[in-house]
């Protein structure tokens, strides 16, 4: 059976449900699986299969230890019509590229796809391992991370959730979705600081071993729906399966055929989970791992040298205003050939010197990925374009991840049939999708949903029609250093 152990090397063996419940590895390193898991049949004999069904191909593979039921109960619980669009992912073509739109969820952005059944993984997990503690999910987001987490956990038995997410770099439209949440178990904070200062101290928090111990005694215990919880990741790797079973299943590409996919990038975690939808047979020409202003990412895969020795920028895609990566460890993991102490180093020195440097051996692997970036300025020039001349809206991520793979086929010719995760509804970055489109129509972002919705014609999802009419339910506002407190207060007044 499956087993997952941890990027750095310590002993741990945890199985599907205890690497969920735990979240993150005792040695900071990450859950992973002992080896890579594959579909086991011809990917072409999944041509005509719903999403629900191509969903347990591949969760199954990966949650050793659940029973069948198990998992299609979770799977019929996370995919019905909470999600605007009957097909889940529709992928759309346009232009010539095959837009996979993941955003038709709660919360109109991707992570929707992994925050609907991630809490039906883990009370299945806390079942199993009858685990009575509470559980209680502690997550920094940059912005969509924490709405989609509430929204799945909100009112989950057994459950609490705590949100950070940093006051300045997120949007008016997601702080708003945010701090209206309902649910009598759900706490939403900001902190004064930037995405990576609120992942650090989150991070450091489920190491902190007598703060944990302290927790235990009260009847709580941390998980994370971070993407560093490997329960949010594996229901990633199912629409980049589906998308390739589509491609087929429209004749877009013939049995075998390889395929790009593009991912616009911070943490990693969509892009990986497309890395590992590969490793389970998905024929991957090339990985196109698109960023921001903050392309540490883009320079890491051209130098082989990781550094975050670097300003911070805001951007106007700010869910991927992001310096340091979490699930490019797991990567780096797996392109080591599963050499812990090569990755405990790699990531000690990133913490020490704040940059590493790929052995060569490894440098060798990275090669099917490209990296590229786009500042916002194209990004508002690729909105323009692409909707004068394709008709078609996207978001200030998608439109970076566009942006990208356009520079990528101008300098290359590598015409491959290629998909680009579209992460968010263009309802979502309003401000700057207007900024591109009509940028004489002026007015507050929620005014703006409007004044789009009249100049292109398009669906306002329902996450985000009548927000600012919600009453704001958390008001909560600390320093960097006022985490833990905070923590135990939400949770001892419980
Ligand atoms: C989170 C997010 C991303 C980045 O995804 P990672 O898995 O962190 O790489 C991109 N676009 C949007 C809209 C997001 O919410």
């Amino acid at each position: 059976m499956i087993q997952y152990i941890s990027t750095r090397g310590n002993q741990e063996r945890k199985n599907a449900a205890q690497a969920i419940i735990q979240g993150i590895a005792m040695d900071k390193g990450l859950f992973v699986p002992d080896c890579l898991p594959v579909l086991g049949q011809d990917i072409s004999q999944l041509i005509g299969k719903k999403y629900a069904d191509i969903a347990y191909e591949v969760l199954s593979k990966y949650l050793g230890g659940f029973t069948k039921e198990e998992i299609h109960d979770a799977i019929n619980k996370a995919y019905d019509e909470k999600f605007e669009s009957e097909e889940i992912v529709p992928l759309v073509e346009k232009e010539g590229v095959f837009f996979l739109e993941l955003y038709h969820g709660k919360t109109a952005a991707f992570k929707d796809v992994a925050l609907s059944i991630l809490p039906h993984l883990l009370t299945t997990a806390l079942k199993k391992e009858k685990e009575n503690r509470k559980v209680v999910i502690l997550t920094a987001t940059s912005g969509d991370t924490g709405k989609a987490a509430l929204e799945g956990f909100a009112d989950v038995e057994n459950t609490e959730i705590i949100v950070f997410y940093p006051s300045y770099g997120v949007s008016e439209i997601q702080k708003r979705q945010m701090v209206t949440q309902k649910g009598q178990n759900t706490h939403v904070i900001a902190l004064k600081g930037n995405f990576d200062d609120a992942q650090n101290g989150v991070k450091k928090i489920f190491n902190d071993r007598p703060f944990n111990e302290s927790l235990h005694n009260e009847g709580f215990m941390l998980s994370s729906a971070n993407s560093i919880n490997v329960g949010r990741l594996i229901p990633q790797i199912v629409y980049y399966v589906y998308a390739y079973v589509k491609l087929l299943e429209k004749g877009r590409i013939k049995k075998d055929g390889k395929i790009n996919i593009v991912v616009p990038t911070g943490n990693f975690g969509n892009i990986l989970a497309a890395y590992y939808a590969c490793q389970m047979g998905v024929p991957v020409n090339q990985f196109i791992c698109a960023s921001n202003r903050n392309k540490v990412l883009t320079d890491f895969i051209n130098t082989g040298i990781y550094n975050i020795n670097r300003e911070f920028h805001v951007t106007n895609s700010p869910s991927m205003d992001i310096l340091i990566s979490s699930n490019l460890e797991r990567l780096l993991f797996h392109i080591s050939g599963g050499q812990t102490s090569v990755i405990k180093s790699l990531m000690e020195k990133l913490e020490k010197e704040k940059k590493y440097e790929l052995p060569e051996y490894m440098k060798e692997k990275m090669r099917i990925f490209t990296g590229g970036y786009a500042d916002d300025k194209s990004t508002l020039k690729t909105i323009k374009e692409l909707y004068q001349k394709g008709a078609y809206l996207i978001d200030t991520h998608t439109a970076v991840g566009y942006n990208v793979y356009l520079k990528y086929r101008r300098e290359t010719q590598d015409d491959t049939p290629t998909v680009i995760a579209s992460t968010a509804s263009p309802y979502k970055f309003t401000n700057s999708v207007i900024a591109a489109i009509a940028p004489e129509k002026q007015g507050s972002e929620f005014q703006l949903i409007e004044k789009l919705q009249q100049a292109t014609g398009s669906r306002i999802p329902k996450a985000l029609a009548d927000l600012d009419k919600k009453e704001i339910l958390h008001h909560a506002v600390i320093e960097k250093d006022q985490m833990m407190s905070q923590i135990k207060e939400v949770l001892l007044k419980k």
